[in-house]
């Protein structure tokens, strides 16, 4: 069978570290090429997954880490506690992702509701890490897109708990992805600059516009939004900007329906605003794993 571009690229799973991130897939009934290695491909490309998964594991555990921890004002050292009644947790409770399953979404210290985003946040970065593994291999188009895809996590879990979204932070990993732009296939410091300063003016003025007809309730688009979409065309270039942006964008306004929706059916434990940082971070990163910063392409 004849694969296409796209699909002979993502089966294409070998580790082999000469290569490079805009290299040719190889055909995917070739054997490795590796001398590490040696085996047939998919057997080797298993384990690879298999370590890239466990990696985004405890990436996630380091995320979920800062997004419990940086609300709360608290340091990243220590033992972790129960985010409910702050007792010391035991170790196979801090296991990524199990320890929820293990606890059956309820702490077994005081019995109360775990928060499921804990669990989504593991699984999102393990998905987005072998995604990321899968279409770049180890690169530097991989550890740059998994940096990104950190801090629109982060930003996203933290502005769903409590719609908050940090200027510092934000602003501080705006600049750092200027700063290495120049260095990411497919990006450069001027299409960076470019995606900020775009980004910059068109959510100033979705931001005025809210104040403007929201001016007696808290308004539904903040100052916060403005810094993220700031960072989204830092890391995602002017060339990417309206796509990912249109995505999240899209993903608010089916979200927003459904509120609305269940509101008219009498359901009142509706929430009056959505986090509309959460959907801009959850498009972007949308559109971070199917296109890369190559943008949309034709597939054959
Ligand atoms: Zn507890």
């Amino acid at each position: 069978m004849r694969l296409n571009r796209r699909d002979n690229h993502i089966f294409s799973l070998c580790l082999s570290p000469q290569r490079s991130a805009l290299a040719e897939p190889v055909e995917a009934s070739a054997e490795c090429e590796t001398a590490v290695c040696g085996t047939a491909k998919e057997s080797c490309a298993g384990v690879d997954v298999v370590l890239v998964a466990l990696a985004g594991l405890l990436l996630g555990a380091l995320l979920n880490l800062v997004i419990i921890r940086l609300p709360r004002e608290q340091g990243l050292g220590g033992w972790p506690r129960c985010t409910r009644c702050g007792q010391r947790l035991r170790w196979w409770q801090i296991i990524p992702l199990f320890g929820w399953l293990l606890q059956g979404g309820r702490a077994r210290c005081c019995g109360r509701r775990l928060d499921a985003l804990y669990p989504l946040v593991d699984l999102v970065t393990v998905a987005t890490l072998v995604l990321l593994y899968l279409q770049h291999r180890l690169s530097i188009s991989m550890v740059y897109s998994a940096a990104v895809a950190a801090v629109l996590i982060v930003t996203g879990a933290i502005d769903w708990q409590h719609r908050l979204i940090y200027t510092l932070p934000t602003l501080g990993a705006t600049l750092a992805v200027v700063l290495v732009a120049f260095s990411v296939p497919f990006h450069s410091l001027l299409n960076a600059l470019a995606g900020v300063f775009a980004a910059g003016v068109l959510f100033v003025i979705f931001y005025l516009l809210a104040r403007l007809l929201f001016p007696a309730h808290r308004a539904p688009f903040g100052l916060g939004d403005v810094y993220l979409g700031m960072f989204i065309g830092a890391a995602l270039g002017l060339t990417n900007l309206p796509g990912a942006l249109l995505y999240g964008m899209l993903l608010a306004g089916v979200f927003s329906a459904i509120l609305v929706a269940r509101r008219r059916l009498g359901r009142r434990d509706v929430p009056q605003y959505i986090s509309y940082g959460t959907f801009l971070c959850i498009g972007a990163l949308i559109y971070l794993l199917m296109w890369g910063l190559a943008g949309p392409r034709p597939l054959l």
